[in-house]
């Protein structure tokens, strides 16, 4: 199973530009306005969930396939599971150096969303740290076997 992230936008109050306020220190990424919500203070958590939930699924942060709803959320999860999987397959000297250059580099930014990038950048740190802390979001010994065994049982399933 897939794990999407559905979110609304969240929308400057001052500016009217869409940023994710993740946590009650985050301002808007373009003005500094101080959110008014903590609607998206589990979003980082939500990403790293995702990222474990199909990496036991499909021994990989993206799955075969990810549909994406267009929303900023969803853009933001797309492009975490997709940089998360480069940054493993190039096990970087200098990981969070690395990091903010794939933020750069693999995710495309359209002048109107250039105030964007440091805050992704942002983004990508929180998940960066959680990943650290909880063993690359590996799963147990015990989740992977268990996985394989349901994946066994799943075409004799009504
Ligand atoms: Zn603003």
């Amino acid at each position: 199973m897939t794990y999407h992230i559905k979110r609304p936008n969240y929308m400057c109050k001052k500016c009217a530009v869409i940023y994710i306020p993740f946590n009650k220190d985050i301002a808007c990424p373009n003005c500094g306005n101080q959110a008014d919500t903590e609607e998206h203070f589990d979003f980082i958590i939500d990403i790293a969930n995702s990222m474990k939930a199909h990496k036991i699924r499909y021994g990989s942060f993206m799955p075969p396939a990810f549909f994406c709803d267009g929303s900023l959320a969803a853009n933001i999860q797309s492009s975490c599971l997709k940089i998360f999987d480069k940054f493993e397959a190039a096990k970087p000297k200098d990981e969070k150096g690395w990091l903010s250059k794939a933020v750069v580099e693999k995710i495309e930014f359209s002048e109107e969303y250039k105030y964007l990038i440091k805050h992704i950048t942002d983004i990508i740190f929180s998940i960066y740290g959680l990943y650290k802390k909880q063993n690359k979001f590996a799963p147990s010994k015990l989740k992977r076997w268990l996985s394989e065994e349901l994946k066994k049982l799943l075409p004799y399933l009504p």
